[in-house]
């Protein structure tokens, strides 16, 4: 957010500094602060963030006895269930990672 507005008074400003200019040469200020939709140009209030909740059913299933294709969310995905998802003692955990790191040659 704080990223967004910023951007916007950076483009003000440079479109201000430009007026001063004979030939005005303002950027677009699509990927300023400001988005285009519908071929309308519209302040960007959200940025790249996602919405909270696409977020949380990419890195969550809701599987209610184990984790398998195809209705488990996170291995459809690609992913490791995390302490998101409703069912935690599934095989799609990640490994404990401790015997990678203690490997001491
Ligand atoms: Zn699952
Ligand atoms: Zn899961």
């Amino acid at each position: 957010m704080l990223r967004e507005h910023s951007l916007r008074a950076n483009y003000q400003a440079a479109v201000w500094r430009r007026r001063l200019e004979r030939c005005p040469d303002i950027p677009s200020p699509v990927g300023s602060g400001w988005c285009t939709e519908d071929g309308t140009l519209v302040i960007d209030w959200m940025g790249d963030q996602l919405a909270p909740q696409a977020v949380l059913e990419v890195l969550s299933c809701q599987c209610s006895r184990s984790c398998k294709l195809p209705s488990c969310y996170c291995i459809v995905n690609g992913l490791k269930c995390t302490d998101m998802c409703r069912l935690q003692d599934c095989t799609n955990k990640p490994e404990d990672k401790n015997d990678a790191e203690d490997s001491d040659w």
